[in-house]
């Protein structure tokens, strides 16, 4: 949480006050994902360029797993500072669209930041499963991930649409992305169902532990709600990244987002912009899933909620606004 250390260190004694620096340190949380996912690598990348800059700019940062919805929600119960967040999850945050998701309404102080990696929908299956085709996975065994996730959520979405229930899978699991490539190969279930950046650690994983391969998720009802809805696209997961599929996988995806609110001082959330533009070179080799980030997409693309004035002041600077 997002506190000035000095009432800390005043009560903490004389050991601590010697520290200047540490004495008025703010101390940033960051809402992540599960440790295989690239939102954990997000998160991560961003605090190592944060923290080689504390005792010039007093922040220090930290990050957590969450997924988006639960880092949204976080967020707003005051328990994180920043996030990262599926696009289609912050709409619904600042909108109140999800009620089910977000019951508090409409979260008009969350903010966007900037954009990061697309993530498509993505769909595992084993190869002995006799999934051929994203319409098989009906009386399967399928980990729908785990509750506070945006894939989840978003597997909700797509379920809806299709027509689906949980009682229409064998087994609806809801494995945490860190356990569900392990769960594929030891048979418990027959398919995974994880949005996220690729390359990612969990699609690795569930590739090289056992014979599995990525599932088209192209029909008419997944065309129509990418059409009808900004935050989604269609999209392609390139053949030859994964071990058993060469060729191109459609889908449908949203894109990774960076997000604070109005609660966290501009200051604070101009030194971490800066901290990742200033070193966008850096930044975009601290994961395969970073290499094709284009900064003037990163603060145009997918972001539904304003974007926060600290992030502003810097974009300005750069002449990018
Ligand atoms: N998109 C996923 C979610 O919001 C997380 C993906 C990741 O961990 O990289 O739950």
């Amino acid at each position: 949480m997002f506190v000035k250390k000095m009432a800390m260190t005043a009560v903490a004694g004389a050991a601590l006050m010697t520290s200047a620096a540490f004495a008025d340190t703010n101390h940033v949380v960051i809402g992540t994902g599960g440790q295989t996912g690239v939102y954990y690598a997000v998160g991560g990348a961003i605090c190592r360029l944060v923290n080689k800059g504390t005792k010039d700019h007093e922040i220090n940062c930290t990050h957590k797993t969450g997924g988006s919805v639960a880092n949204i929600n976080g967020m707003r119960a005051g328990d994180l500072d920043m996030g990262v967040a599926q696009s289609d999850w912050q709409y619904h945050g600042y909108n109140g669209t999800a009620p089910d998701k977000f019951p508090d309404g409409a979260y008009k102080e969350l903010r966007a930041v900037f954009s990061a990696h697309p993530e498509p929908f993505t769909v595992v299956a084993r190869a002995d499963s006799g999934i051929k085709t994203f319409e098989d996975l009906k009386g399967k065994k399928v980990n729908v991930g785990n509750p506070g996730s945006g894939a989840r959520a978003t597997m909700e979405v797509v379920m809806g649409k299709m027509g689906w229930a949980m009682s229409d899978f064998a087994l609806a699991s809801e494995l945490k992305s860190s356990e569900q490539a392990a769960a594929l190969c030891d048979g418990k279930v027959d398919a995974i169902v994880f949005t996220v950046g690729h390359p990612s650690g969990t699609i690795k994983e569930a590739t090289t532990s056992c014979d599995s391969k990525l599932i088209n998720v192209d029909n008419d009802v997944i065309q129509k709600l990418a059409a009808d809805n900004d935050y989604y696209a269609m999209t392609t997961i390139p053949g030859g990244m994964y071990n058993g599929s060469d060729d191109d996988t459609t889908t449908f995806g949203v894109g990774a987002t960076f997000i604070s609110s109005t609660a966290v001082d501009d200051e604070v959330v101009y030194q971490m912009v800066k901290a990742v533009f200033d070193n966008f070179k850096r930044f975009k080799k601290m994961h395969p899933a970073f290499e094709n980030l284009k900064e003037e997409d990163m603060i145009s693309k997918n972001l539904s909620a304003p974007l926060h004035d600290g992030a502003v002041r810097y974009y300005k600077e750069r002449g990018w606004m």
